[in-house]
């Protein structure tokens, strides 16, 4: 057989024709291998993390989007092979005009083809606010220190918590991908937040009884291969980008682990593992910063006044 015909068959089931390359593994994949490999290694994440306990109701965070439907996916087709636990869907209604709207349709359309129970939320009727107004509001005083996913990113977790307990669940999972995760590591490297750096994890841990614990088993999963997966797998989702989506540093850091990671195969997860070995040493720094109570709204915090509250009170 000579080296091309070899190259263009899969690897795993070395049959059917590959039709995707794997740089960082060398694999070759037909469409059903890759789909299924997507599957084991979500499993894998679950099992290594421990995201899940056998009788867990699980609360998915579900934007619309092509990360959030096919965890979704996942989740529900691993779910009828564990009777205890159960799932629910959760979506934040930011108030973005022309944009969250679609979202919102796909994700229920979504919910209802895998009869899964489907809880929405919104800015306007949590914070009186939509993020439109809040970043009217923020552009006509002059702040500029905050992008609109600053106050996006800390209310919509806000919103997620407080739907995720009232419907009793046990843990939120969310769609972070492998890229998700070590942009925010380089983020919080760069702005110096080393705090951060430490609670962001595959797991976070029960710091507060208020606070629902947030799994992400996509942790190990590239974007462009979750992407792949909801294609293959011909699940709706919304493709158009956030109108805000430019948090300058992000996009940065984004386009340079990227060019990376395309020279250098498996950059990302060399960054995410280099984490992961050194997290019993940003435990004890998380450990060292303990959560209390918000004095406005009772929320867990890490000050007096919690992140949302001082957010909203700067815009009022
Ligand atoms: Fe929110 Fe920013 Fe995401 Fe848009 S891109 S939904 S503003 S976090
Ligand atoms: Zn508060």
């Amino acid at each position: 057989m000579s080296a091309n015909i070899a190259a263009s068959v899969c690897t795993m089931c070395k049959r059917k024709k590959s039709f995707f390359f794997r740089p960082y593994s060398g694999e070759r994949l037909c469409k059903k291998c890759f789909s299924e490999s997507i599957e084991a290694k979500v499993r894998a994440s679950i099992a290594k993390y421990r995201m899940f306990n056998f009788h867990d109701k699980i609360a998915v965070a579900v934007s619309g989007g092509k990360d959030s439907i096919s965890l979704l996916h996942i989740l529900a087709k691993m779910e009828r092979l564990h009777p205890k636990a159960s799932l629910v869907a959760v979506t934040v209604d930011e108030g973005i005009e022309g944009y969250r709207d679609e979202a919102l349709a796909i994700a229920a359309a979504n919910c209802r083809k895998l009869r899964i129970d489907h809880h929405m939320v919104s800015f306007k009727e949590l914070y009186n606010f939509t993020l439109d107004e809040i970043v009217a509001r923020a552009q006509r005083k002059g702040e500029r220190e905050l992008t609109s996913c600053a106050y996006c990113g800390v209310l919509r977790r806000r919103a997620l918590n407080i739907t995720a307990r009232d419907v009793g669940a046990d843990k939120i999972a969310t769609a972070h991908t492998l890229d998700d995760e070590v942009q925010t590591i380089l983020l919080n490297i760069f702005r110096g937040d080393v705090l951060r750096l430490a609670r962001e994890k595959p797991v976070t841990d029960e710091v507060h009884p208020r606070f629902v614990r947030r799994v992400k088993p996509f942790c190990e999963i590239p974007e462009r291969e979750s992407a792949l997966y909801a294609y293959i797998k011909k699940i709706k989702f919304q493709d158009a980008p956030c109108p805000y989506a430019s948090e300058a540093l992000r996009n940065d850091l984004r386009a340079m682990l990227n060019r990376m990671e395309e020279n250098h195969a498996g950059t990302k997860f060399t960054v995410f593992k280099s984490i992961e070995r050194i997290r019993p040493a940003l435990d004890e720094i998380a450990k060292k910063a303990p959560f209390t109570e918000c004095i406005e709204c009772g929320e867990p915090a890490s000050s007096d006044l919690c992140r949302a509250c001082e957010l909203l009170r700067q815009n009022s």
